[in-house]
């Protein structure tokens, strides 16, 4: 491949440059892939924000449901009592 910043021939395999010293495609793999990783952290990071919202909007639901039926039994467990009075 040739150098991109000088324009010698440089090997493949060396990445970086013996007349300049550019240091080719392994930073930019090494970019490109920190890049990517990034991207997989945000999504995962969205993800798993989401599921922590849904799990946090389940659980007040549930404690709604439980005070609800809680009260809903002690009204009924009031009136069997003042009805066997
Ligand atoms: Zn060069």
């Amino acid at each position: 491949m040739k150098c991109p910043k000088c324009g010698e021939e440089m090997a493949d395999d060396m990445g970086i440059c013996p007349y300049c010293g550019y240091v080719a495609s392994q930073t930019d793999n090494i970019e490109k892939e920190t890049n990517e990783m990034m991207k997989k952290m945000q999504v995962d990071n969205s993800k798993t924000s989401n599921n922590v919202a849904k799990f946090i909007v389940r659980a007040l639901v549930i404690c709604f449901a439980f005070i609800v039926l809680y009260n809903y039994s002690t009204i009924c467990s009031y009136e069997k009592y003042f009805r066997e009075l």
